[in-house]
C-alpha cells in the first residue's frame, strides 16, 4: 500500500502537468510529451528527414527516453508515469470493487488478444507513413481526453472508442493497456530484457496466490522465478501483497 500511495502520488503530479498543457497553459502541446509521437515521425524522419505532422523532437526524446527505461526497469513507464494507465487502474480498480465477479481473464485468451496491440501498432504506423497525418488520434484515448475531442479526432467514433475503453477498462483491468496500447507493442522486445525485475524465492513461497491476485496485468509472480514477463510494469503492487517476508523481492538481474 506504502507503494501505491507514493505511485499514485507521482501519476497523480504527472496526470496534473498533462491537463495543465492541456489547457493551454504550458509552453508546448501536450501532444509534445507523447512518447509514440516519435516512433509516428521514424518515416518522415528517415525520408525527408522532417518530423511528420504535430510531432517534434520532444516526441523522439521521450520514446528514446521510454525505451532506455524499459532496458533498465521494464514497463515502468506505463506503472509509475503514463496518464492513461493511471486512469485505467483506477476505473479498474473501481470495477473490482463494484462486480461481483473475478475480472482475471482466461490465460490464454488473454495472450491471444494481445496480439491485437501488434495489428493496431502495424496499421497505425502504416496508415501514418502513408498519409503523413496523425491518423491515429481519433482512436487514441489521451488525444481525444486531453484535446477534449479536438482537431482530427472522429466524432461519433471517437465518443464510441472512448465509451468502449472506460467500459472495457471497467470489466478488465488495464483493458487499453493490455490489448491496445501501440506504444506497449513498440516497447515489449525491450521490457523483456529490462534489468531490474520481481525475483521470487520458492523456498519461502507458500502458493497462497495473493501476488496473482493484486497484478493488474494478470501475471503470477509465483509461477516464475524471475518476472521477465514484458507486461510487467514493475509496480511492486506483487510485492506489497504477498504476506511471505522477502519472497518476492526487486532486483537487478540479467
Ligand atoms: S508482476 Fe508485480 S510488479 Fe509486475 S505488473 Fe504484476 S504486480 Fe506489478
Ligand atoms: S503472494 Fe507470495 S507467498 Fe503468495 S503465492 Fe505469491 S509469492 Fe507465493
Amino acid at each position: 500500500m506504502k507503494t501505491r500511495v507514493l505511485r499514485y502520488s507521482i501519476l497523480t503530479v504527472i496526470l496534473g502537468l498533462t491537463i495543465y498543457q492541456a489547457l493551454g497553459y504550458g509552453k508546448r502541446s501536450f501532444e509534445a510529451f507523447c512518447p509514440f509521437g516519435g516512433m509516428e515521425s521514424l518515416w518522415g524522419l528517415f525520408r525527408e528527414g522532417q518530423y511528420s505532422c504535430a510531432t517534434g523532437p520532444l516526441n523522439m526524446s521521450m520514446l528514446i527516453a521510454v525505451i532506455v527505461l524499459a532496458l533498465i526497469a521494464k514497463k515502468a513507464f506505463c506503472g509509475w508515469a503514463c496518464p492513461i494507465g493511471f486512469l485505467s487502474e483506477l476505473i479498474g480498480r473501481l470495477g473490482m470493487k463494484i462486480l461481483p465477479w473475478n475480472s482475471s481473464v482466461n490465460p490464454k485468451l488473454n495472450s491471444r488478444l494481445k496480439l491485437i496491440r501488434y495489428v493496431g501498432l502495424v496499421l497505425a504506423l502504416y496508415f501514418t507513413y502513408q498519409t503523413g497525418e496523425l491518423i491515429l488520434r481519433g482512436y487514441d484515448p489521451f488525444y481525444i481526453i486531453f484535446s477534449g475531442f479536438g482537431h482530427g479526432t472522429l466524432g461519433l467514433v471517437s465518443v464510441i472508442v472512448l465509451v468502449i475503453i472506460i467500459i472495457g477498462s471497467f470489466l478488465i483491468p488495464m483493458f487499453f493497456c493490455r490489448y491496445f496500447c501501440p506504444l506497449g507493442a513498440t516497447i515489449d522486445p525491450f521490457s523483456r530484457l529490462g534489468l531490474v525485475k520481481i525475483v521470487s524465492d520458492e523456498d519461502l513461497c507458500t502458493e497462497c496466490g495473493e501476488c496473482y491476485t493484486s497484478c493488474p496485468h494478470d501475471i503470477a509472480p509465483n509461477e516464475m522465478i524471475y518476472i521477465r514477463h514484458r507486461d510487467c510494469t514493475n509496480c511492486l503492487e506483487c510485492i506489497d501483497s504477498c504476506p511471505e517476508k522477502d519472497c518476492l523481492t526487486l532486483k537487478v538481474k540479467l
